[in-house]
């Protein structure tokens, strides 16, 4: 830990503006640009002030409706008094030495995700969460220790892209977004696809499709739904174990779903929408990483178009499984190459913070209990 730039890495900063008391006020971002002009309307307000209030809350890197400063200052008083202008309140700011950050966020009613910005040279890319914990119990995850509480509401969602690219300098973009974070995105559907909607709306965050990539334990009717949406979106499918006797004991959601359907699933997702599948692949030390594995996941996967992304496992404190020792991960790569599958291996990001997901909510968690 003798990288991290704060001495105490859950030092809250960039807090938020207090908000009024008393029940919970409806998310800005919520509200269409119809209901926002009617508002408007009945306020005594011009129409076009709806189009300057979303420019803000979208592009701009604000952080309270008083920094809208082409706004008449009883309209910022009433807007304030009026919504939500932020879901949640930042109660952990963790930077890596790679400068990977990560925020550990507090929503309304207590619940805590995280989300994390990562920077490379040509690109800048956030992971976002979906839903409070997550239900489907993948034994080398941290998200799922405390199971599921709630869904996250689409704005709980978007904002977390909004809160994250205020950490960029003026000049950085958001490239790329990937729905890695706590929760099974397919499973929180209507919210995700809002969110996905605002965030490539060409008036909105304006993020092309393409750049977005949403990751899935492999849920096959909602896959098929996902690739109905007929957008540009990439699927990523945690796969994990190349048979149904493995991943059943990996991923205990399988027992009800099953390989051969997950394949037919990603089959259709690649027909609909002429996209190539990534497949996540966590290596576990002496669970999943024998040569046999690589070559049966080559088999599974042969004349499909896809991509493996192999994920040596970040160490959770509470689980005792690990990551296989480098010649390991590259022998299991290097079956794949040779069998012709198109596979990488992921680098780690933010190594010196708790990146792996779900580790920062599950410390503060635990800590309280
Ligand atoms: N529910 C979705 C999103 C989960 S997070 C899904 O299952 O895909 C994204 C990826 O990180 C998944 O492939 C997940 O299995 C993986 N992951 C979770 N915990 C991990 C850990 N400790 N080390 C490495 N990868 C992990």
């Amino acid at each position: 830990m003798t990288d991290i730039q704060t001495s105490d890495p859950l030092l809250p900063v960039m807090p938020l503006e207090p908000q009024p008391t008393g029940p919970a006020l409806p998310a800005i971002l919520e509200s269409s640009p119809e209901a926002l002009t009617e508002w408007l309307r009945a306020a005594g307000q011009p129409a076009f002030r709806a189009k300057q209030i979303r420019q803000w809350l979208i592009q701009r890197r604000i952080s309270s409706f008083d920094q809208m400063s082409d706004l008449p200052a009883a309209l910022r008083t009433l807007l304030q008094n009026s919504f939500r202008f932020c879901s949640f309140e930042i109660i952990g700011h963790q930077i890596a030495s790679d400068r990977t950050e990560k925020l550990l966020l507090r929503l309304q009613d207590g619940e805590l995700v995280e989300c994390v910005l990562m920077r490379e040279p040509d690109r800048r890319t956030v992971c976002i969460s979906t839903q409070v914990g997550c239900a489907m119990g993948c034994v080398f995850c941290a998200s799922g220790l405390l199971g599921v509480r709630r869904n996250l509401t689409a704005a709980e969602i978007y904002e977390q892209v909004l809160v994250l690219h205020r950490l960029l300098q003026p000049d950085e973009k958001i490239t790329n977004l990937v729905v890695m974070g706590i929760g099974e995105p397919l499973a929180n559907f209507r919210s995700l696809t809002a969110a996905l909607d605002l965030l490539t709306a060409e008036d909105g965050f304006g993020l092309g499709a393409r750049r977005i990539t949403v990751s899935t334990v492999g849920l096959p009717e909602k896959i098929r739904e996902f690739a109905r949406l007929g957008s540009q979106y990439n699927l990523a499918i945690s796969l994990h174990a190349p048979n149904d006797e493995l991943r059943t004991q990996i991923v205990p959601v399988n027992r009800s779903i099953g390989i051969a359907e997950i394949l037919d699933a990603a089959d259709d997702f690649h027909q609909i929408t002429g996209r190539r599948v990534s497949w996540e692949y966590v290596l576990l030390a002496g669970v999943n990483d024998q040569p046999q594995h690589a070559e049966q996941l080559a088999t599974l996967l042969q004349n499909r178009t896809a991509h493996v992304n192999l994920i040596p496992m970040n160490g959770v404190t509470e689980l005792a499984m690990t990551a296989p020792r480098e010649p390991h991960t590259q022998k299991f790569l290097e079956i794949l190459i040779r069998r012709g599958i198109p596979a990488t291996v992921r680098k780690r990001k933010g190594a010196d913070i708790d990146a792996a997901c779900g580790q920062l909510r599950l410390n503060r968690e635990t800590a309280q209990h």
